[in-house]
């Protein structure tokens, strides 16, 4: 991250000193960090970055050592799960980069991918379509094919890894469903429930979009897909742009309000984790810290909703050995763990077999496997030794960035496995159950 540096005391905010107090310096959580497993140093640990937000918060420069080690946080939030004194380390990286952002002036090309890419692509619908339409063109026309072929990855280094992680283009695009409701099956109501479709997953997780409503409608739902929805604004808050996020989440909350809703869902863990959360973002605003304290009190993830209510029994058979990668903004984030697995176990035939680690993050984290592309490889390789010690042939997960990091490990190692979203395993056994 390269940057001129502003001098300290400048900006008020950062890392609250109550916040950082918390941690006793136990190192409790140093085994949870993937980062701490995958190079061993203190100052790539939970605690060794607590220490370094310890020193800025008392007046120590922003140097480039320090943006480092915070930028290879992968934000997994693992080390909040294993800490005994309850500290908060989510509230603290996303302070600590928040702080960053407002005191380091980035470098000219970083200033204009990021301005383009969070203030032109993830909140607009039609840069996003135009932007899926290439995607889709450059696949349909055989190119993506032909230099992969041709090993051209192999020759681009890390950018070749960047370019097996991009998402494909699935058109119809889910863009056209926004707006819509789409009513109960059988027409019998039980809930009415509004669908959050995320941004680039309109692009390439519409078969995913399309899945989850039909599921919700089997089990009974009324499924909204509220106009004047945007991005939930969870990649501008790990990128500590939290301005340009409390702007989305106003969006959200405007195109929900008033619904009369029973939950509010999304099937992308990531995006939940900030969701949930509006609360937080919007605390000091009066005209919507009320509005998002219901919002959050409202939302769901989809298997969270699911696992809660009586579920639609009729489920055919999925006869495949299963292992399930946490999502970490599901795990650590939000604390869902047992719904995800307890959906499994509903399907007939399916032989549910669980992973060594499976909550240690794959290495996904929203942008990181761009941004930190070598450690983000790295981390998801020995996701893959775990995955194969299973002998499954099918990863779910419920995050549809652990499932394309996933597929990228799945075609890097060679292992073969399919790799789903829970919700995509129900509608199967759904379908198979006719
Ligand atoms: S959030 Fe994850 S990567 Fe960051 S310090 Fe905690 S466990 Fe390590
Ligand atoms: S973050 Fe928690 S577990 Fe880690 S060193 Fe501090 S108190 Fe201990």
């Amino acid at each position: 991250m390269a940057g001129s540096i502003v001098s300290s005391n400048q900006i008020a905010f950062g890392p609250q000193q109550v916040d950082l107090d918390r941690c006793v310096h136990c190192g409790l959580c140093l085994n949870a960090c993937p980062t701490y497993r995958e190079l061993g140093l203190e100052m790539d640990s939970p605690r060794g970055r607590i220490y370094q937000m310890v020193q800025v918060a008392g007046g120590a420069p922003i140097t480039q050592s320090y943006q480092e080690h915070i930028s290879l946080c992968l934000a997994c939030r693992g080390c909040e799960t294993a800490c005994p004194s309850g500290v908060e380390y989510g509230r603290l990286v996303e302070a600590a980069r928040a702080e960053i952002e407002a005191r380091v002036r980035r470098g000219f090309f970083s200033r204009l991918v990021r301005g383009f890419v969070f203030h032109k692509l993830l909140p607009s619908r039609g840069a996003l379509t135009v932007a899926g339409t290439l995607l889709y063109l450059y696949e349909a026309c055989g190119l993506k094919a032909l230099v992969r072929g041709l090993s051209f990855f192999k020759l681009l280094g890390g950018l070749g890894n960047l370019a097996r992680l991009a998402p494909s283009a699935e058109p119809p695009f889910f863009f056209s469903q926004i707006g819509r409701t789409f009513p109960p099956q059988d027409k019998k109501r039980r809930y009415r429930v509004a669908f959050l479709a995320g941004c680039v997953a309109n692009i390439s997780f519409a078969r995913l979009n399309e899945a989850t409503v039909r599921v919700l409608q089997k089990n009974g739902c009324e499924v909204v897909v509220p106009d004047h929805q945007n991005c939930c604004g969870a990649l501008h808050v790990h990128a500590g742009l939290r301005e340009e996020a409390r702007s989305l989440a106003r969006q959200n909350i405007d195109a929900v309000l008033g619904g009369r809703y029973d939950a509010i869902i999304t099937n992308a863990a990531g995006c939940g984790s900030t969701l949930k959360e509006y609360d937080e973002l919007l605390h000091d605003d009066p005209a919507y810290a009320a509005k998002a304290r219901q919002f959050s009190s409202q939302m769901r993830d989809v298997t969270e909703f699911l696992a809660s209510i009586e579920l639609n029994p009729a489920l055919g058979a999925i006869p495949a050995i299963v292992t399930y990668q946490d999502s970490c903004h599901l795990a650590h984030g939000q604390k869902v763990r047992s719904a995800p697995r307890q959906l499994l176990a509903r399907i007939p035939q399916l032989q549910f077999q669980e992973m060594p680690f499976s909550d240690i993050c794959c290495g996904s984290a929203g942008i990181y496997n761009v941004v930190q592309n070598a450690m983000s490889m790295q981390i998801l390789s020995h996701k893959m030794e775990n995955v194969n010690l299973t002998g499954a042939s099918l990863i779910a997960t419920a995050n549809p960035g652990c499932m394309l990091q996933l597929q990228a490990g799945v075609r890097q190692h060679g292992t073969g496995q399919r790799v789903m979203h829970v919700v995509e395993l129900l509608d199967l056994a759904y379908r198979n159950a006719k």
